[in-house]
């Protein structure tokens, strides 16, 4: 169809449609790729009991609830029917958490949802690009992602990405009057982008014609559609799990068989209720899905402070970031620039600018800028803008000059420098601005007192001084040249001056760059700025301390790659750098066992963003960057990103803290129960309605809780976590001596009390007791250090769930159809002392653990 075909069939025209019309034309499909349908809460409920060892345990309790029906053993029917309950309870705590972790995700993916410009009402707009219809008319510029299938209107050196869409790694380039043949391809269609691809060059005005599942990439969807992938942390969780499993299937069996073989009143039934129960209850199945709900709900906290995460594996890999590199302007500075120095004719000026004939260092910064003025100011490059700024404010008269412009070379990171050919009264001049290294060379004369001289070798070897001497006061120091001719060519140029601009380093920087140091972090500046001025500013923010820590992109293009490694750890500046060196300095940091944080804003930044362990991007960053980074920081900050770190390394830490709780607790009653079934063959231990109780208080709500601990005081002073450690790392012997410390205690307190008070009071104490045991252990393994040095009430979460579940303990030990139904009795004040100091003693106990390990770390 040609484009007027399109405006017709889609009531469109190039002032785009109204927003009556789109809504009409969403009959013509949505922008959405593919919907997943959510699951209902009966298919999550259901989903729940997906585990054979569950549906064992039923299957059991149905029987056990049958035969005593038909043998008329009523006891055993409470026990059966509580069974149910149980695990009814068990499954819809599940739901609400997955639902959490859920809407946790959700809220994620809107806040990474991509923006488009699009013409609407006769108004430019950005909107979401899953709003796009067809007819709407997009405008698209360099560093945009194509929202849908557009035929061009209007272009302008236009040149896509195509790669996800072809593979073709090359650009091409793209034309509005490009007419095709019947038997152009999909990739020779010049006069359309499609959905999915990147901007790379230049501008262009489309009208959408297909969008969301009609689209090129909508067609192949499918085909690429692949499986979220786990995160290894989760991987390494379901391992984990698998190992415990067989550890617990193991002594269940042992268990089961020494009840029937040994047990006073053989019980088929009992037993194997007692033997899945357990199983039930150790086998941390649930492991996983805590662990995703912890990281999805860090990610949402992260979010509220401006830090949007986009992969949960993004989570685990911020925790272990050794080495953090960030571009300067706007990341470590203000990205305010004002203008403080002017070198021109041989004069340093900081101050009283009018008073100098400027005139042609004035023209040459107001022609060779498209900074614009708005209702707000200026807007733009803040470079620009501060140059305009500068104008405005002592030369107002030179603004409105009338100028024409004829051509330009828009300036980019690699070159380094901008021209432009513009018309002044009967003049055509070219100006030309940029870094000085780069615009000294293409000079060959020199404006001194008002005459054009030779550039003499003295003459460039003084202005280099005066440049050396702008740069290390921290100025971003701006070259302008000019030449009279009738074309672009940036060569024999009349060197003009120099701009110093000053860009203040941000306020709260400084103090994130020594949490970085304090947290073994490397933070490297990577900058397209000069080596001087770079030092300069790294050193106030506490980055460099010695000139010697700064490399320049030629620098890093005569080493070896294997000499740039080596030369690498002590260098903390990267200046004058291109994209292309960003890449590869990321790679050798990787190389070099760096897990890099990279951050990035412009397309050509991309690349690196991609490969770095941490892609970042600012949230000011064009939609290519921000599609390619792991992590989008909308406040623009990079204590932002220090604070993700952090963030990353509690998330690690509370799931470690959740794992302790969870195989420590477990370690009790399978120990507890094999200990029993061997040494005490003929005592009844604990019931399988029991064991299902105290799994359900401790494997709930306080492994939940403490994934929600806040951040330990030292946690930004240790080193990175080892990317291929265990997550038993710093943690194993914890476990192990808090299970046997717990397993211990418990035992000594049932032999004591069975020979003191019979079978009845002694698995009564014991049930009481390990239900409290467990919930005031979830204290202790709030920190691996003394709980002296923590605030134990800091989590509001684990505080109200410590005290209803402490309530839920006390109804069911206390009002007597509980003690029916859970078969207990009542204690008496003496007997209940004992539960309650015996429950208390964990926490003695385990500080004494803590003590020995930790003592012995040192
Ligand atoms: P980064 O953001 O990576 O810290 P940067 O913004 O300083 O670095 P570039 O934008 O690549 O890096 O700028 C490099 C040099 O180019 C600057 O030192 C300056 O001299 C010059 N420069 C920057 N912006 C412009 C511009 N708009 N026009 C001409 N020259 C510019």
């Amino acid at each position: 169809m040609t484009k007027e075909q399109l405006f017709s069939s889609f009531k469109s025209s190039p002032q785009g449609l109204t927003t009556v019309q789109a809504q009409e034309n969403t009959k013509f499909g949505l922008n959405i790729l593919d919907q997943t349908k959510k699951a209902s809460f009966a298919k999550k409920f259901f989903a729940q009991f997906k585990n054979l060892m569950i549906i064992v345990l039923l299957i059991a309790a149905v029987v056990s609830v049958i035969v005593s029906l038909l043998t008329h053993q009523y006891e055993d029917l409470f026990e059966g029917c509580l069974i149910f309950v149980i695990v009814i309870i068990n499954a819809i705590i599940g739901v609400i958490q997955e639902n959490k972790a859920e809407v946790a995700l959700e809220l994620l993916s809107k806040q990474t949802k991509l923006t488009t410009r699009v013409v609407r009402d006769g108004k430019v707009v950005d909107i979401f690009a899953d709003q796009i219809v067809c007819g709407d008319i997009v405008k698209l510029k360099m560093g945009d992602q194509v929202p849908a299938d557009v035929l061009l209107i209007d272009s302008n050196n236009l040149q896509v990405d195509e790669s996800s869409l072809t593979g073709e790694s090359i650009s091409v380039e793209k034309d509005h009057n490009f007419i095709p043949s019947q038997n152009t391809t999909l990739s020779d269609k010049q006069n359309c982008c499609y959905k999915g691809t990147n901007i790379t060059h230049g501008r262009a005005i489309g009208i959408v014609y297909a969008v969301g599942k009609q689209t090129e990439i909508g067609k192949i969807s499918k085909m690429l559609k692949t499986k979220a992938d786990k995160t290894p942390l989760e991987k390494n969780m379901e391992q984990i799990g698998k190992m415990i499993t067989f550890v617990v299937l193991a002594v269940v069996f042992v268990v089961f068989l020494t009840q029937l073989l040994f047990s006073n009143s053989f019980d088929f039934m009992q037993s194997f209720l007692t033997a899945i129960a357990l199983a039930v209850a150790a086998i941390p199945e649930s492991l996983p899905a805590v662990v995703t709900i912890i990281m999805a709900l860090g990610v949402e906290k992260l979010a509220k402070h401006g830090a949007i995460v986009k992969t949960l594996a993004s989570v685990e890999t911020l925790g272990s970031c050794t080495c953090l590199a960030t571009d300067k302007t706007g990341t470590l500075t203000q990205n305010k620039m004002t203008v403080k120095s002017i070198y021109f004719n041989k004069k340093y000026l900081t101050s009283n600018f009018q008073s100098c004939q400027l005139d042609l260092l004035v023209d040459a910064i107001n022609c060779c800028n498209n900074a614009i003025k708005s209702s707000d100011g200026f807007i733009g490059d803040a470079t620009e803008v501060s140059l305009k700024q500068f104008t405005e404010k002592h030369f107002t008269n030179k603004l409105s000059k009338a100028t024409i412009r004829l051509d330009e070379l828009p300036f980019d990171s690699t070159r380094k420098v901008m021209s432009t050919l513009n018309k002044i009264g009967d003049k055509t001049m070219m100006f030309c601005k940029g870094a000085f290294d780069f615009l000294i060379s293409k000079c060959t004369k020199f404006w001194n007192n008002d005459k054009i001289i030779d550039l003499t070798v003295l003459e460039k070897a003084m202005i280099e001084g005066q440049h050396e001497s702008m740069a290390k006061k921290g100025q971003r120091v701006i070259a302008v040249a000019y030449k009279e001719t009738q074309s672009l060519s940036e060569d024999n140029l009349v060197f003009l001056g120099l701009i110093g601009i000053v860009d203040p380093p941000k306020t709260e920087v400084k103090a994130a760059i020594e949490q970085c140091l304090q947290a073994g972090l490397k933070p490297i500046m990577i900058t397209g700025d000069h080596p001087a001025t770079a030092f300069a500013i790294a050193k106030e923010l506490g980055i460099a301390t010695s000139e010697d820590q700064v490399l320049t992109g030629s620098d890093i293009d005569s080493l070896s790659e294997k000499d740039l490694a080596k030369t690498i750890k002590n260098t903390a500046v990267f200046a004058r750098v291109s994209p292309a060196h960003k890449t590869k300095l990321v790679s050798v940091l990787q190389k070099k066992g760096h897990v890099v944080g990279f951050t990035g804003d412009g397309i050509n930044d991309a690349p690196s963003v991609k490969i770095a362990n941490i892609g970042v991007c600012m949230g000011n960053g064009t939609a290519v960057t921000k599609s390619a980074a792991d992590l989008i920081v909308s406040t623009n900050d990079y204590s932002t990103i220090v604070l993700a770190i952090k963030q990353g390394r509690t998330i690690f830490n509370n799931i470690q803290k959740t794992l302790m709780f969870l195989i420590s607790t477990n370690m009790v009653e399978v120990l507890g129960l094999f200990v029993c079934a061997i040494c005490l063959p003929h005592s009844s231990f604990l019931l399988p309605s029991q064991i299902l109780f105290i799994n359900l208080v401790t494997d709930s709500l306080p492994a939940f809780a403490l994934g929600l601990e806040k951040p330990e005081k030292d946690i930004m002073q240790k080193p990175p976590r080892k990317t291929n450690s265990s997550i038993f790392s710093g943690i194993g012997w914890h476990i192990l001596l808090q299970g046997f410390a717990q397993t211990f205690v418990v035992m000594i307190m049932f032999v004591v009390s069975l020979n003191i008070w019979g079978n009845q009071v002694a698995s009564t104490m014991i049930f009481i007791t390990i239900c409290l045991m467990q919930l005031i252990h979830a204290i202790n393994c709030k920190t691996l250090r003394s709980l002296i040095k923590i605030n134990p009430l800091n989590n509001k979460t684990f505080n109200i769930s410590f005290v209803g579940l402490l309530a839920l303990i006390l109804i069911i030990s206390l009002i007597p159809i509980f003690q029916t139904m859970f078969n207990l009795t009542a204690l008496t004040v003496v007997q209940w002392l004992i539960v309650c100091l015996t429950s208390l003693s964990i926490i003695p106990i385990v500080e004494v653990c803590k003590y020995i390990i930790n003592h012995h770390k040192k």
